[in-house]
């Protein structure tokens, strides 16, 4: 992509009244526009660092066996009624709404009602199990506080799996693998060293839930933290009981404030029950379904990262995360310059190297400090003073190393 017809801007400042580190710095670098508190649009370099966030997510997903969805954001008022959270009490941060006639709507928050509607269609048999639906939607949530930017988003993207087993035996196998793909996740992510498998409050089917916590000063969370064992606990189930459960004692854990990425929960029958979702079993006795829920929030995930990989420059992403991977920087107008610019330009696409090719007429002070903001791994100069060397300036992002390069010896950096 040429920076000429990118047509989002850098800014020096951002807004006065942001004041999250992740959105203040994704909005001075054209990531993100806030349309208003807790709520932001997501602009091309942004949409691409969410695009790979969740191309990440979604290739361990369909790795043990999901099946991705799209469910509707509107949603009916009956399944939620026979659940019983068809009210503000129980559901805190519901968005409503009504249609012409007057029915009442609900904007979805989450989605275990409808999809166990929805499922009734297809499961009547122990054959048509397990199932493991999961999606990638826009959820809506009245949230009370809004100050951490796309962190805690009042219409944000949520991962939602949901699990649908004969009992709970095959229930906590399906569990186990979700947990072990959340740890791939967070690897590839570059946030495993910092994210913990974190003890939580169950329901009634299961005395724990696990939340997957990411240390972070900005977190809303405290968590007390095992690092030998890597595992934590969050301070709503924090007593004497847990810490017998997990065979630890206070002594050996560090309080810390953590940023929840990820949760999976054991919901046992108590939707199957409420709509009715049930199977015939091999004996010919009818069953209900044993279900479970896996949520992961990709928009929170891009805040974090942002925050997690940047300096005083701006934003420094992972190879893997990063819009794209090359800032091609061109100094000078003349023809010759210009030639070569374009020709690099050419040249690492045709290798299959992403760029983003400032062929602006700016400062190169300009060029170079939108650079660093915008964070890609790699950063390129082509100039008249390089091109009488026949060489070209290579910049690594996070370790600053810069190097006068042949062409041959940049593609090596580069593939
Ligand atoms: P929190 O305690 O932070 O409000 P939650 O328990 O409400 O989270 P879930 O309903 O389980 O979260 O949602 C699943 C995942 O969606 C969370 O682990 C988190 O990563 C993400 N998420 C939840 N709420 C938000 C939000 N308001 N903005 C962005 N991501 C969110
Ligand atoms: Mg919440």
């Amino acid at each position: 992509m040429r920076r000429s017809q990118l047509f989002t801007k850098t800014r020096k400042q951002a807004p006065a009244d942001e004041v999250s580190k992740n959105a203040q710095l994704l909005i001075r670098a054209g990531f993100i526009h806030k349309e208003m508190a807790g709520v932001y649009a997501y602009l091309p370099l942004g949409k691409r660092v969410l695009d790979n966030i969740v191309q990440i997510i979604r290739e361990e997903m369909n790795a043990i066996g999901g099946n991705e969805v799209n469910l509707t954001a509107l949603q009916r008022r009956e399944p939620w009624e026979a659940s019983g959270r068809w009210s503000d009490e129980v559901m805190d941060v519901w968005f409503r709404t009504k249609l012409a006639n007057g029915t009442e709507l609900g904007l979805g928050a989450t989605h275990e009602e409808p999809l166990t509607d929805l499922m009734k269609q297809f499961i009547s048999s122990y054959k048509d199990l397990p199932a493991y639906p999961y999606q990638f939607q826009t959820k809506f949530r009245n949230e009370l506080r809004a100050k951490s930017g796309i962190m805690r988003g009042r219409e944000f993207l949520m991962k939602d799996l949901y699990s649908f087993s004969v009992n709970r035996e095959e229930h906590d196998v399906f569990y186990d693998r979700v947990s072990d793909a959340y740890d791939r996740i967070w690897q590839r992510l570059g946030i495993g060293n910092v994210t913990y498998k974190t003890f939580a409050s169950g329901g009634s089917f299961s005395k724990y839930s696990h939340e997957f916590q990411t240390l972070s000063d900005v977190g809303e969370d405290i968590i007390y933290v095992h690092e030998a064992r890597k595992i934590a606990i969050n301070e709503e189930v924090y007593n004497d009981e847990v810490l017998a459960d997990l065979g630890v004692s206070r002594d050996e854990l560090i309080e810390r404030k953590a940023v929840e990425v990820g949760n999976i929960f054991t919901l046992g029958t108590k939707f199957s029950d409420a709509l009715n979702l049930s199977f015939v079993d091999e004996q010919g006795s009818t069953q209900r379904v044993f279900m479970g829920s896996y949520g992961i929030g990709p928009s929170r995930l891009m805040g974090l990262l942002a925050e997690h990989f940047s300096d005083d420059r701006g934003l420094v992403w992972p190879e893997n995360i990063a819009p794209m991977r090359v800032y091609l920087v061109r100094i000078g107008t003349s023809d010759q310059v210009v030639q070569k610019a374009d020709k690099m330009y050419e040249f690492l696409q045709s290798k299959g190297i992403s760029v983003l090719y400032d062929d602006r007429n700016a400062r190169p002070g300009d060029k170079f400090a939108d650079a660093d903001l915008i964070g890609l791994p790699h950063r390129v100069v082509v100039s008249e003073r390089l091109l009488e060397q026949e060489k070209i300036e290579y910049t690594h992002r996070a370790s600053g190393e810069s190097l006068l390069l042949t062409e041959d010896a940049l593609l090596d950096k580069l593939v």
